[in-house]
């Protein structure tokens, strides 16, 4: 029998498709790994190929725009929002319209064009963390700004245009819909139940402890009660913490031990499948602090969306979250 499951943050319903079921062999393969150094413009000694960068780690002191990096950001080539100009709105009869300001920067991960995310090491990942939430906190700096997401795309499936490791940052003038939900339901079950929804998620995981991939010191990675994706997980911080631009360092450390470790699990159960994750932070000046909390939601990228999930938002899942959690969490990479 087929099962409708309800998300309780947004209340999206999904349907698990428990007469097709998939495991991890039944979606197709694909080959995900680097290898076009030759022209490509995110490798060291090609800084010149890339706008001048805006932030970067280098262990030892260096030149901007000079090879020495660890990790380095620089504004997008190609901006789906720039950064120029005022903040412009305008209704024209029932529609609005405003200018297109942001900011949209890439995050070079390493140095190295064969390696991927889960090839770095801890301290490397770490890096990459740091590097997240220092321009999370110089972005929402920016009067103009009302929303950051940090997000990544791996594979040619998953969007990935540039196959040398890199995640993206856009900082957006309004706050998106799929976090106005999640913002909405959160404050609402706060209103009633005068708790935040997230923790209150993370009590019942660790009651019905099947879902769970994983957990460190600060973190818990979960497959979700009703997933969108065969595999989805999600990252969230044990502690209450709504502002992800705030986090100290050993919090940072345990992120990047946690996300890098499960992206090795899905790599390992998956076969290196193409993926997206991105990171959900309570808007920029956001005062319901209380019922906000911000996680990482990992997509691995198995499938296409078709008519009817386009037409109703509801998804087919043809694998049970339990049941991803369980490969997940037995595989030892
Ligand atoms: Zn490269
Ligand atoms: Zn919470
Ligand atoms: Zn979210």
């Amino acid at each position: 029998m087929p099962e409708l499951r309800r998300d309780p943050i947004v209340g999206r319903w999904v349907i698990i498709d428990s007469e097709h079921l998939k495991g991890p062999a039944d979606f197709p393969k694909e080959d995900n790994t680097p290898k076009n150094q030759a022209i490509c413009p995110f490798c060291p000694g090609r800084e010149h190929q890339t706008p001048e960068e805006v932030d970067a780690i280098r262990p030892l002191p260096g030149q901007a725009n000079t090879p020495g990096w660890l990790v380095r950001t620089v504004p997008n080539k190609f901006p789906v929002l720039t950064s120029q100009g005022a903040l412009q709105k305008e209704g024209i009869g029932i529609y609005d319209q405003m200018d297109g300001i942001g900011a949209h920067e890439v995050l070079i991960e390493c140095p190295d064009h064969d390696k991927i995310l889960t090839d770095l090491t801890l301290e490397e990942v770490k890096a990459v963390v740091s590097q997240y939430q220092s321009r999370a906190r110089y972005l929402f700096q920016d009067s103009r700004f009302k929303y950051v997401v940090i997000f990544k795309n791996f594979g040619s499936s998953a969007g990935a245009t540039v196959e040398h490791t890199h995640s993206q940052i856009i900082a957006l003038p309004m706050v998106p819909k799929t976090v106005l939900e999640e913002l909405q339901g959160a404050e609402h079950y706060h209103q009633y139940r005068g708790r935040c929804i997230f923790c209150d998620m993370i009590v019942q995981e660790y009651q019905d402890k099947e879902r769970i991939v994983m957990e460190n010191g600060s973190f818990l990675a979960f497959c979700p009660f009703a997933p969108r994706y065969a595999f989805e997980t999600w990252i969230m911080p044990k502690v209450h913490s709504a502002d992800f631009s705030v986090i100290d360092e050993a919090t940072q450390a345990d992120l990047a031990q946690i996300l890098q470790d499960v992206l090795k699990r899905v790599k390992k159960v998956l076969g290196n499948p193409a993926y997206n994750y991105y990171l959900h932070m309570a808007p920029i000046g956001y005062t319901n602090a209380a019922c906000y909390h911000w996680h990482i939601e990992i997509i691995p990228k198995l499938t296409r969306s078709v008519g009817f999930e386009w037409g109703t938002g509801l998804h087919i899942v043809s694998t049970f979250p339990q049941d991803a959690a369980r490969f997940l969490h037995d595989s030892s990479h």
